[in-house]
């Protein structure tokens, strides 16, 4: 098991994983109190439950009654072709040794709030995936984030964004069969780094843009985009593409919303207003993922917090820690257009990804990527080439 090394102290003081589960569904027009703010800052250990709506009240009992979406079919039939992998995919109960007898479950990869997720192996074909196990009893009041994942996460299909492949659910826990993303994920990145050149930030900004927009899209907002919930794949050397995962907190939003959630250092000033949020606090948090990269460090720390809560406006805060002369000025640009208080006029997901320091970057990465692939392809060649040498010295040697 790889495991979780403590992050370094500067980004300790925002970094708590524990996303905040809903706290509150706040009324229409119910005077915002500064008692909900605060809440918002106090580590969370035992976090209230989530005041249910009807919407939520789906067990897992009837979970499993759900029709899996047409994408999540069509790939449970591919993985079901051909082989003789007899456990049901359409999420009906089964035991333990069902789910034993068709996965070699392995090492731990990764943990989360709710979920411990491992390595796994099926036995019939020798396919890898990640497994991500869910003890139910943990969820209780919050099903609908079950709910959520495979709902949400197996209509999806995108690059950017980890597979759902396949569920399973025994009397007491709930198996997520995933993509296997084997590059850790960001969180383990920036504690092991500390910060990043721009190039890679850059890249990084494409690819958690690339699947924000394509979420968007469909309405959908995460609400939870964090480095813990980002995938590192390592595509060559020293270069790492993102994969978006963890849509236990996701929602189709279709109008504004009021539940307080996300994880503190990542919320959106909106999301602590009374006006109602939507798809933009994940740019939001995406310009707090795009500073830690370029600083290490988050943009608000512990007393600042207060700061962006109390004074959301125009002038609620100065990029105090972030040495501007350091960045491209189209960089710097970029984090106050991501970090921009006021949600309508913050970037969206598709302009992000056409700002001119995202794509020069980005272009920049698929370069070094080229130059990567040519160099090997050439050192390939360059084996061969003396194999040949090597087979012809030896048979002229050797004679007729
Ligand atoms: P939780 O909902 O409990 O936060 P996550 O889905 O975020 O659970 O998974 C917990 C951790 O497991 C992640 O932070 C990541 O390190 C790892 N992980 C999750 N999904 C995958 C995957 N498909 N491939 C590799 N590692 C993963
Ligand atoms: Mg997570």
């Amino acid at each position: 098991m790889r495991t979780r090394p403590q992050a370094p102290e500067r980004i300790n003081p925002l970094s708590r994983r524990v996303p905040l589960p809903p706290v509150s569904k706040k009324q229409k027009g119910s005077p915002h109190t500064e008692q909900e703010v605060r809440e918002l800052d106090v580590p969370v250990s035992t976090p209230p439950a989530e005041p249910v709506c009807r919407n939520d009240k789906k067990n897992i009992s009837q979970l499993q009654l759900l029709k899996p979406l047409p994408e999540v079919a069509a790939l449970q039939k591919d993985v079901q072709q051909g082989t003789n992998f007899d456990l049901p995919l359409d999420g009906s109960e089964v035991t333990l040794s069902d789910i034993e007898r068709c996965y070699d479950i392995g090492r731990v990869i990764g943990d989360g709030n709710f979920a411990m997720v491992r390595e796994c192996c099926r036995r019939d074909n020798g396919q890898t995936f990640a497994i991500k196990i869910v003890e139910r009893s943990k969820l209780i009041g919050r099903e609908h984030m079950m709910q959520n994942e495979l709902s949400l996460l197996g209509s999806l299909c995108h690059p950017r964004i980890v597979r759902l492949v396949a569920y399973h659910h025994t009397h007491t826990h709930s198996y997520l069969v995933m993509e296997l993303v084997s590059g850790g994920d960001l969180f383990e990145a920036i504690s092991e780094r500390g910060k990043f050149p721009e190039a890679d930030a850059g890249l990084m900004v494409s690819d958690m843009s690339e699947a924000l927009n394509y979420i968007h899209c469909k309405s959908i907002v995460h609400r939870d985009l964090k480095p813990e919930n980002l995938l590192i794949e390592h595509v060559a050397a020293d270069i790492c593409r993102l994969k978006l995962g963890d849509f236990g907190l996701a929602m189709v939003v279709t109008e504004p919303v009021f539940t307080i959630c996300g994880t503190p250092t990542y919320v959106a000033p909106e999301i602590l207003c009374e006006t109602g949020y939507g798809v933009a606090v994940d740019v939001w948090a995406l310009g707090v993922i795009l500073y830690i990269l370029l600083c290490g460090f988050p943009p608000f720390l512990k007393g600042e917090k207060y700061k962006i809560i109390k004074y959301v406006g125009p002038k609620i805060y100065v990029l105090t820690n972030i040495h501007t002369s350091m960045y491209n000025p189209f960089c710097i640009g970029l984090v106050r257009a991501l970090l921009q208080p006021d949600p309508t006029v913050r970037l969206t997901a598709e302009q992000t990804l056409l700002h001119p320091w995202v794509k020069a970057m980005a272009s920049n990465c698929r370069q070094r990527m080229l130059i990567d692939k040519t160099q090997r392809i050439t050192s390939d060649y360059k084996v061969e080439f003396l194999n040949c040498l090597f087979v012809l010295l030896c048979s002229f040697c050797n004679g007729p």
